[in-house]
């Protein structure tokens, strides 16, 4: 099923008292080496109109893989955003509103600075120390014939 590309509530046709909004849209294009969304945002937004002002509030969620910063492998991982809220004025004339770059922004900015695989990731296991024993480097010195 093809996603739409754009978070748009239409205005016009949208309940007095309120509705809620569910589903999918392919918004987060990112195009990063370490971040890549796979699906799209899932959403589920209770939207009201007050006057020319449209309110929303509700959850947001993009499945992502990510690169672990500790280890260096792929993971899967899903950002949610459990309290997106934003208001828009919505001109008279206008039918829809759009909520495309607000929904996209809000995923961004709540992806991990520094993500891990999991808490307990113990990074890139680091190669056994050498002997410091200088002894050890008299061997260096040592061509096999
Ligand atoms: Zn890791």
């Amino acid at each position: 099923m093809e996603l739409d590309k754009k978070l748009i509530v239409d205005v016009a046709r949208l309940a007095e008292e309120g509705e809620t909004l569910e589903g999918e849209v392919d918004i987060v294009d990112l195009d990063e080496e370490f971040v890549k969304p796979f699906g799209g945002v899932r959403y589920r937004l209770f939207a009201r109109m007050y006057g020319s002002e449209l309110l929303v509030r509700g959850s947001l969620e993009q499945d992502f893989d990510l690169v672990c910063s500790r280890c260096g492998r792929d993971f899967d991982t899903t950002v949610k955003v459990p309290d997106f809220t934003m208001s828009v004025e919505v001109p008279e004339k206008e039918q829809f509103a759009d909520l495309t770059n607000d929904a996209r922004e809000c995923i961004i900015l709540n992806l991990p600075t520094y993500p891990v695989c999991d808490e307990s990731c113990p990074g890139i296991v680091q190669e056994a120390a050498r002997p410091t024993d200088d002894r050890w480097a008299a061997l260096d010195g040592l061509k096999v014939e």
